[in-house]
């Protein structure tokens, strides 16, 4: 029986989690459930799933949490803050954690559960893009197992040999026969929208993604392109991929969920449905495989699948995070900590669409000239973090 906990736990990523738990209910248990505010939903999974610990990040909730589940005279413990969350993180207890809270918020705890050599469900991708080769050494002098979630990388890491699977951070591509990695994206709801409309959309519309169910943050970035931005950082990171290795490729069906190019001129993709159960279930259960409940793929009732090349007057958040990319982790942890910022605002309807890849940009190019920030340490990189967001703050403030 192998122990989990869910960082997370409360929003779309968790609930599948749980969901991949419920069939599988002889193999894996709740150890601990986290999350941020949301004290009813987890008063419901504490009472579902029983875990030892649930945390609230939000100490005021934690209070609330602990007075309804003493009142019924719940086994949980309840935790609070940061403490709180690196302990679920990285108790002897705990084989394996799920990084799925969203945003930079997601690091420390993620970290926890690396420093403690945990395997890592990392769902989370902002805390490998703030952190970098700083969060792929960790994992290698703790000795821990990180399985990509995200369903893009999930899908590579699946496409690849075990010699690359078993070096994750490190593996060499070239030598393993790997010409390049596609990485595939719907293109978002935008997609066929004209470009002089864009400006007008609300976060409604952003959010409505046409083929994946996800929370605000997210889906937000996959009408930007930020997300697969986001994806060619996480997956030059975990794939030890050079920029000539890596490709984004728009594919509006979402069945094809990645590809690999091989230098015999073999192509191996991983097909789908559109639903993170599955990349969930193989972290959970790789090198096996367990059931997901999700449905298998019927070909007879797929239309054509088609693929075209990101147009970056579109998508300017995209060319602006592969560019950050190869620039260094000033710029990755600054374009991570501005988008957080202006994603929000524009959720807020404090900005417009078009002004999220504004935000972005001018944030990112700031603190690249800023030559005294430090990238050396977790604290100067949250440092950096924590003064881009302020930037961005400011940039938001002067723009509404
Ligand atoms: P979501 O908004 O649905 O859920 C976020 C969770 O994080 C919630 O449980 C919330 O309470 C918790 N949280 C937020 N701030 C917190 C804080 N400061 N401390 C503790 N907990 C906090 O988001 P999601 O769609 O589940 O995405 C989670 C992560 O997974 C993100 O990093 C996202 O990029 C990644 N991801 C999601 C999907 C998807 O299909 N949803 C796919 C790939 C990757
Ligand atoms: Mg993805």
């Amino acid at each position: 029986m192998k122990k989990i906990t869910i960082l997370g736990a409360t929003g779309s990523i968790g609930a599948s989690t749980l969901s991949v738990i419920e069939h599988n209910r002889d193999d894996f248990s709740v150890y601990a459930l986290a999350a941020h505010s949301n004290v009813d939903k987890m008063y419901q999974l504490c009472l579902k799933w029983q875990p030892e610990y649930a945390v609230m990040a939000d100490h005021a909730s934690a209070l609330q949490l602990q007075k309804k589940l003493a009142f019924i005279k719940s086994p949980t413990s309840v935790l609070a803050g940061m403490d709180g969350l690196c302990e679920i993180s990285s108790s002897p207890k705990v084989d394996m954690v799920m990084a799925a809270i969203v945003g930079s918020s997601g690091l420390l705890p993620t970290m926890a559960a690396v420093k403690a050599g945990k395997r890592i469900l990392l769902a989370n991708k902002e805390s490998l893009v703030m952190s970098g080769q700083f969060f792929i050494d960790a994992a290698k002098q703790y000795g821990a197992q990180i399985l990509p979630v995200d369903s893009e990388h999930n899908a590579i890491f699946q496409c690849l040999s075990q010699n690359v699977q078993a070096d994750i951070g490190y593996c060499d591509l070239q030598a393993n026969g790997v010409e390049s990695i596609l990485l595939t994206g719907s293109g978002g709801p935008f997609r066929y929208s004209d470009i002089s409309t864009l400006p007008q959309m609300t976060p409604e519309m952003a959010i409505a993604h046409p083929n994946w169910s996800m929370g605000p943050k997210i889906s937000v970035d996959s009408a930007t392109m930020m997300n697969k931005g986001l994806e060619f950082i996480e997956a030059k990171w975990l794939f030890n991929a050079r920029q000539d290795q890596l490709k984004v490729l728009i594919h509006p069906q979402s069945v094809i969920h990645s590809m690999v190019q091989y230098n015999d001129g073999s192509v191996i993709a991983q097909l789908g449905e559109p639903d993170m159960c599955t990349p969930i279930a193989l972290s959970m259960s790789y090198p096996n495989r367990i059931l997901s409940g999700v449905k298998s793929l019927d070909f007879t009732q797929l239309a054509e699948l088609t693929f075209l090349a990101p147009d970056m007057s579109r998508y300017p958040c995209l060319q602006l995070a592969i560019d950050a990319c190869y620039t260094g982790q000033h710029a990755t942890t600054a374009i991570n900590a501005a988008n957080e910022v202006s994603v929000q605002a524009f959720l807020d309807r404090k900005l417009k669409f078009t002004d999220i890849a504004i935000v972005n940009d001018k944030i990112m190019s700031k603190v690249c000239r800023l030559s005294t920030l430090s990238t050396e340490s977790l604290e100067s990189l949250l440092e950096l973090d924590r003064i881009a967001r302020i930037y961005a703050e400011e940039l938001v403030a002067e723009r509404t």
